[in-house]
């Protein structure tokens, strides 16, 4: 017998049979890959699986799933491993890896791409790009496709081109029971509908395939750096310049202390700052025209807004969101950004004490807000614009004053939050009641019948759980 968790034992022969039958890994507590395995993005969480499935394809799935029934242990679900609070491990659980599947096929005259649950967005974007082609995703390029597509998956192209979720095609899934089942607009349609924004509580999807869109290659993007004391100016102005915004500008604000980047003047490396970060992927002349009124406004410290390949931007963020530091994150979306709300971002900004606190507020709209409501799972089509208040620190040392900041943060705008994006949600702190404002009452009864047609014993629940009720 091998004691995998208090109270609790495993028949060896059980797992040396299901290792047998994987193609790919089984990684118990003694193994000596065991902790690198268990290691997520956010380095405030370590937890302790009682074993892991790296799975080779979607037969491992489909094994894993059922071995987990059969022996009454719970199962946390891996693809990229970037969930703020951890969901995809957990403590004695059946942790169900998928990073090692890495398959993508891209047909550039259908314009469609196959990926598998295991891809990162910078995997999937270097196989687009060669074509001029891409699938809307996020803006860090070591986040998971599956877990950011299953929440919607909000980034750069959105306000032209959608969510993620608004050009997938298809998943292939592996039910609680571990059978392999296709969803689409035309095949189980109602699973179709819950996995787009709901996804991780109906099965494990083991490959999507998005109808890809034409982007760049090149693109006009980059921060524009304005003291943050300039806060309160620089955002009046940017909510009257965004206002009318065509589809080609996404934007994105981000308050921190100075990196000490080459292009930041020195006398700067460390003080407060705030930064407007235009994407433009339209015409570059016409982009160029857009955005000259926004890096002419007041007195910008530094402007790297230029020409540049649309994958040296999806890294853009990479070096602020470096996997292992310590992360925590409160989210909400507003109606509009007011005067007030301006200054109260600004006051509680310039109290960011750690240099790695770097957290964007989001401008939405465009084509995502064109979408019907009831689409899809998704919640929040209407929001002008999504905070994603987020502390950093290298270590443990600072990092609980930092969170502080964070919830104290969120509070002071808690009169203007109206819906808030799955994905950007925190742990147990934030409760069931926030689960539901990310759909909102009606999508939430609908996803709990859908929740008990398909996994009615919550099987998967190690997630933003809807509970079958
Ligand atoms: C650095 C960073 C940048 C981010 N940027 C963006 C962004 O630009 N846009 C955006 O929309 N979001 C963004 N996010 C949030 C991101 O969408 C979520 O953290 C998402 O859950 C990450 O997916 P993952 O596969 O990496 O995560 P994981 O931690 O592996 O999984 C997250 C959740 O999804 C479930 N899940 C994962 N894979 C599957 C699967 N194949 N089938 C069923 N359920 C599954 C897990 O059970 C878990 O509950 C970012 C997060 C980080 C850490």
């Amino acid at each position: 017998m091998t004691a995998i968790a208090e109270g609790f034992t495993l028949e060896e022969t059980a797992l040396a049979e299901l290792a047998a039958g994987l193609r790919g890994e089984l990684v118990g507590r003694d193994h000596p890959t065991y902790d690198e395995h268990r290691k997520i993005w956010n380095g405030s969480i370590s937890r302790r699986p009682a074993v892991i499935v790296r799975c080779a394809g979607v037969a491992d799935v489909m094994a894993a799933v059922k071995f987990a029934r059969q022996h009454g242990l719970p199962v946390a679900v891996r693809s990229g491993g970037h969930s703020f609070p951890g969901l995809s491990v957990a403590d004695d659980a059946l942790m169900i890896d998928l990073s090692p599947m890495k398959g993508v096929r891209v047909d550039p005259d259908e314009r469609t791409a196959r990926v598998q649950a295991g891809v990162l967005l910078g995997e999937l974007d270097r196989e687009t790009q060669p074509f001029g082609l891409a699938a809307p995703s996020g803006i860090v390029t070591h986040t998971g496709v599956a877990g950011l597509t299953l929440g919607g998956g909000i980034g750069w192209i959105m306000r032209k081109h959608g969510l993620s979720i608004d050009q997938l095609r298809r998943v292939d899934l592996v039910t609680a029971d571990g059978e392999l089942v296709k969803a689409s607009a035309d095949e189980n349609e109602d699973l179709f509908w819950g996995i787009r924004g709901a996804g991780a509580n109906f099965g494990v999807v083991t490959e999507f395939e998005f109808d890809l869109v034409p982007v760049g290659p090149t693109i006009l993007a980059g921060p524009i750096f304005w003291k943050m004391e300039d806060s309160p100016e620089v955002l009046r102005f940017y909510r009257d310049w965004v206002a009318d915004a065509p589809d080609e500008l996404m934007t994105i604000v981000v308050h921190r202390k100075a990196p000490a980047l080459p292009f930041v003047p020195d006398e700067l490396h460390g003080e407060p700052v705030v930064m407007v970060i235009p994407c433009w992927i339209g015409d570059l002349d016409e982009g160029e025209r857009f955005v000259q009124p926004m890096r002419e406004f007041g007195n910008p410290v530094a402007d790297v807004c230029m020409r540049k390949p649309y994958l040296a931007h999806q890294a853009m963020f990479d070096p602020s969101f470096v996997p292992g530091r310590w992360y925590y994150f409160r989210s909400f979306d507003v109606p509009a950004l007011t005067d007030e709300m301006i200054d109260i971002t600004t006051e509680h900004s310039l109290r960011i004490e750690s240099p790695l606190t770097s957290f964007p507020i989001w401008q939405m709209g465009g084509a995502v807000s064109r979408v019907d409501e009831d689409d899809a799972a998704f919640g929040g089509r209407s929001a002008a614009f999504t905070y994603n208040i987020g502390a950093s620190t290298e270590t443990e040392e600072g990092f609980a004053e930092e969170r502080e900041w964070v919830r104290n943060f969120w509070s002071a705008l808690e009169e203007w939050h109206t819906s808030v994006y799955v994905n950007f949600l925190s742990d147990a702190e934030e409760g069931e009641d926030r689960i539901r404002a990310a759909y909102g009452p009606a999508k939430y009864d609908r996803l709990q019948a859908l929740k008990r047609k398909w996994d009615p014993d919550n099987f998967f629940r190690i997630n933003q759980n809807i509970s079958p009720g």
